[in-house]
């Protein structure tokens, strides 16, 4: 064997030793709290990219999608079909042009109960709040009543926020943070956003 492959073998070995090690030690099993956040592009879309992995194996899923302004989602129409997958949409309300906060308090209420509802339900095995974020950033949602209801659900349950400017509180209590970070985006080299890339 040539002295680079030798070396090759070495280093692999003790990289396969090193991962089988934490591998072992990662054993406790049940239900998480994701948060992606950051203000690179791709946190719905991850958030997405799970809800299709639980379904693949058969298991229920809700999905809450905090604000209406992005209504057309090509993952919803691919999915919607499943029996075992909820989707609730806040109806009114919260846009982005939209500045009626007594409107947009209430809109976000009615998502929340539904939100509440699936957070309290031992069936339901993956719950997405996206872009629940905002609802808190602008006050429409309390962190204290979203905190109660994370602590409170079934420990089986894993639960995914997605939205920029996540509430320290929330980042606190997540198993997992990922930080999208925007290096480009060419939204702001003048591209329009694109059906079944960005929505
Ligand atoms: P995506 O839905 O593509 O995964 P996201 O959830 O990370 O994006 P949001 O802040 O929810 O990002 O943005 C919603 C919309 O804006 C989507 O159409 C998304 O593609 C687009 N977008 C995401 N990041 C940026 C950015 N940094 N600048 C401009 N537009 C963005
Ligand atoms: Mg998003």
């Amino acid at each position: 064997m040539s002295d680079r492959q030798t070396r090759h073998r070495q280093a692999m070995q003790k990289l396969k030793a090193h991962v089988d090690e934490r591998v072992a030690d990662a054993t406790e099993q049940r239900g998480q709290l994701l948060v992606f956040t950051g203000n690179g592009k791709g946190k719905t879309t991850a958030a997405w990219g799970t809800v299709t992995r639980a379904l693949g194996y058969g298991y229920r899923v809700g999905v809450v999608q905090f604000i209406k302004g992005q209504w057309a989602c090509g993952e919803r129409e691919r999915l919607e079909a499943d029996p075992r997958l909820e989707v609730a949409i806040m109806a009114t309300g919260f846009t982005w042009e939209t500045q009626n906060r007594e409107a947009d308090t209430r809109a976000c209420g009615e998502a929340w109960a539904e939100a509440a509802r699936m957070l309290a339900d031992p069936g339901i095995y993956l719950v997405v709040l996206d872009e629940i974020t905002y609802m808190l950033k602008f006050g429409y949602l309390d962190i204290a009543t979203v905190r109660q209801a994370l602590e409170a659900r079934p420990a089986e349950q894993t639960v995914i926020v997605t939205g920029r400017n996540a509430h320290r509180e929330l980042l606190a209590m997540a198993d997992t943070v990922t930080e999208m970070q925007e290096v480009r985006h060419g939204f702001n080299a003048g591209l329009e956003a694109r059906r079944g890339i960005d929505y």
